[in-house]
């Protein structure tokens, strides 16, 4: 008998119908002998309906109340699972993050799990019951709730599993994997049987939203055996894992949309300090003694709006396309050049160990990331076992 954390995401339980083949699913699990907690979003769309409901107030809404408001989504989904196990005559009970005494700090919007207790938990699955427990969601060391960021589900999961010592954590959403890169832009892209975890965080850190980077990182951490798998079809899915057979220039790569280019008329250092104590990424990409010139997610302009109002210009909407891979410095000359003949034009670029990051406009993210895609990923030879990724 395993012990399994089984995640679904928002579009798994986006309907009535879904939540209902979910329980199916989950049923299969236990009919296999298996204990089971799983790990809820909210149904699709909701976070966003509750996150514009807030926007109608307030553009910048008291980090606070919006997680007291954003929390209610899960709350419904678990409830309603629960409701279709039990009506299927599976025991099973839901908890928000206070009744299992999941702990963060207190970072409203973002915060970190620091402690899950596991005594709840583990007393409901000694009594046999399913237990289906609210993502996204805990409480500070003052009792409030706070939020783990958007798809902070998926760092519920691990972070539960981890605690439990789970024998697999297992996230299921509407692919069947972790691609090359994002299947809904570049239908080329490759499920990877296997991602070594340095560069799954990578992908997460560069906008691969399959798995939230908080996750990835923490199931490194803590050695939690983590794997992405299709709710809606059988298969292996992608295991995360320390030791991987495959290996490549160019593993996948990652965009990050809904980014603004935009100038600030203020010195980099007071600058720097202001959007650290915001809490704000940012990619610096030029800066002389009076202005920078940044790139901040769009989400974020009405808070820098705050602060920076007329010393603040919009420039123009980019992407960050990044490519990932042990080598992968070795092909930024050709990939710029490649993307030049397509007359995509790449603004700048910036490199770390395994990621070389390429600013462009948005409007060229597609095209740019199906070259790219085409030139570098998939035609490459993919060392252990070529015939799996099918590659040319
Ligand atoms: P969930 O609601 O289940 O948490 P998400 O929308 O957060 O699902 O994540 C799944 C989505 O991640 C996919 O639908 C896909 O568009 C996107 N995605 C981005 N990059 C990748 C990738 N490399 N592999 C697979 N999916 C990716
Ligand atoms: N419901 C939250 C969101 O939409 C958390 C999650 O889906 O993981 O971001
Ligand atoms: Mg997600």
């Amino acid at each position: 008998m395993a012990l399994l954390v089984q995640k679904f995401g928002g579009t798994s339980v986006g309907s009535i119908e879904r939540i209902e083949a979910v329980a199916e699913r989950v049923i299969q699990t236990r009919q296999l002998g298996h204990k089971v907690v799983v790990v809820l979003s909210a149904m699709s769309g909701e976070t966003n309906r509750l996150l514009g409901l807030a926007k109608q107030i307030d553009e910048v809404p008291t980090p606070r109340e919006l997680d007291v408001l954003l929390t209610a989504g899960e709350q419904v989904s678990i409830a309603l699972l629960a409701m279709a196990l039990n009506k299927r005559g599976f025991n099973a009970v839901s908890m928000t993050a206070d009744q299992v005494t999941i702990r963060t700090d207190n970072a409203f919007n973002n915060a970190n799990i620091i402690s899950i207790d596991t005594d709840k938990l583990e007393s409901q699955l000694d009594q046999g019951k399913i237990v289906v427990v609210a993502g996204f969601q805990g409480r500070d060391s003052d009792n409030n709730i706070t939020t783990l960021g958007r798809g902070g589900s998926d760092t519920t999961a691990v972070a539960v599993a981890g605690a439990l010592k789970a024998d697999e954590c297992q996230i299921f959403t509407d692919v069947d994997g972790v691609y090359t890169t994002d299947p809904r832009i570049v239908p080329a892209a490759l499920r990877l049987p296997e991602i070594h975890f340095d560069h799954m965080q990578t992908m997460a850190a560069c906008g691969a939203k399959v798995l939230q980077l908080q996750s990835v990182e923490y199931a490194q951490m803590h050695q939690v055996p983590l794997r992405v798998l299709s709710s809606f079809e059988d298969g292996e899915g992608t295991l995360v894992t320390f030791n991987t057979q495959y290996s490549s220039q160019v593993v996948g790569i990652a965009v990050q949309r809904s980014q603004a280019l935009i100038e600030i008329a203020q010195s980099m250092d007071a600058l720097q300090q202001q959007l650290e104590l915001f809490g704000l990424r940012f990619w610096m990409v030029a800066n002389t003694a009076q202005s920078a010139q940044i790139v901040v997610a769009i989400d974020d302009l009405p808070r820098l709006r705050l602060v920076f109002d007329n010393k603040m210009r919009h420039i123009s909407d980019v992407a960050t396309l990044s490519m990932v891979g042990d080598n992968v410095m070795t092909v930024t000359d050709a990939v710029t050049t490649a993307l030049n003949n397509t007359n995509i034009q790449v603004h700048h670029n910036k490199q770390i160990t395994d990621c070389v990051s390429l600013l462009i406009d948005e409007t060229d993210h597609q095209v740019a990331m199906e070259t790219i895609h085409r030139d570098f990923v998939n035609s490459q030879e993919i060392l252990g076992n070529p015939s799996l990724l099918a590659v040319s």
